[in-house]
C-alpha cells in the first residue's frame, strides 16, 4: 500500500483524536481537531455508532498513523510481539517505540516523526558509530544514536534542535550534555509510551 500523501491533520480528525503529526502546530491553537472536533468530508458530523470492529480497527490505524507505519510493515511487527514474551499489545507498542524515526523525533532531532523518517534516509542519523539510513532500524537496549559530525553544522539541523530543545525526552533514553548523542538506557515500559491507543483493541482486530 502507498504512502498516505495527503493532508495529516484529516488523519487526525478520522480519529477523532491528535496524533501529533505536525511537531509545534500540534501543540498550538491552529491544530484541526481543536478546530474541529468531527470526521472530515460531508457525513463527518453525522457518524456517531461505531461498531465492536470499527473500534479494533480505528486502534490499528491510530497506532499505524501515530509512528507513520504502513500496514504490511505493522503486521510483520504484530507477530514479531505475538513471539515474544509478554503482552502482545505491549510488545508491538515496544517494537514501534524502538524504530529509529521514532526514537529520534523522541530526542528532539526532528520536529515531527515524518520529518524524522525522512532525515533518517537522509543518513544524518549515526547508531553504535555507523550510519543507518533505514527508518524503521530497530533499536536495542545499549545502542548508541548521534547525529552525523557533518549534518550538526548545517543551518537546518541546528533550527530543528532549537525548535525541539525543550521538548521532555523519556526517561529510557539518557541524552548527553551535548544533545547531539544518545543511549537507548532500556526499551520503554508501557507507561513510558505516550501513544494515545487501547493496545489490547489493536490484537483484537489481528487475532479474528
Ligand atoms: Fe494536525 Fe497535529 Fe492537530 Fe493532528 S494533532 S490535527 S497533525 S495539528
Amino acid at each position: 500500500m502507498a504512502r498516505y500523501t495527503g493532508a495529516v491533520c484529516k488523519l487526525c480528525r478520522r480519529e477523532g483524536k491528535k496524533l501529533f503529526l505536525k511537531g509545534d502546530r500540534c501543540y498550538t491553537g491552529k491544530c484541526a481537531v481543536d478546530r474541529r472536533s468531527y470526521a472530515p468530508g460531508q457525513h463527518g458530523q453525522g457518524r456517531k455508532k461505531t461498531s465492536e470492529y470499527g473500534m479494533q480497527l480505528r486502534a490499528k490505524q491510530q497506532a499505524r498513523r501515530y509512528y507513520g507505519i504502513q500496514e504490511g510493515q505493522f503486521h510483520k511487527y504484530f507477530l514479531m510481539a505475538e513471539r515474544k514474551q509478554g503482552m502482545t499489545g505491549e510488545n508491538l507498542l515496544r517494537i514501534c517505540e524502538s524504530r529509529l524515526d521514532n526514537v529520534a523525533y523522541l530526542l528532539g532531532w526532528a520536529s515531527s516523526r515524518a520529518e524524522a523518517r525522512q532525515l533518517t534516509t537522509h543518513g544524518h542519523y549515526l547508531v553504535n558509530g555507523k550510519k543507518v539510513d533505514i527508518p524503521s532500524y530497530l533499536l536495542k537496549a545499549g545502542d548508541v544514536v548521534s547525529i552525523r559530525e557533518k549534518s550538526r553544522d548545517s543551518e537546518k539541523f541546528k533550527a530543528v534542535l532549537e525548535a525541539n530543545a525543550s521538548r521532555p525526552v523519556p526517561e529510557w533514553l539518557d541524552k548527553n550534555g551535548d544533545d547531539l548523542t544518545a543511549k537507548v538506557v532500556k526499551l520503554p515500559d508501557r507507561e513510558q509510551i505516550e501513544v494515545p491507543v487501547e493496545e489490547h483493541l489493536i490484537v483484537e482486530f489481528y487475532s479474528k
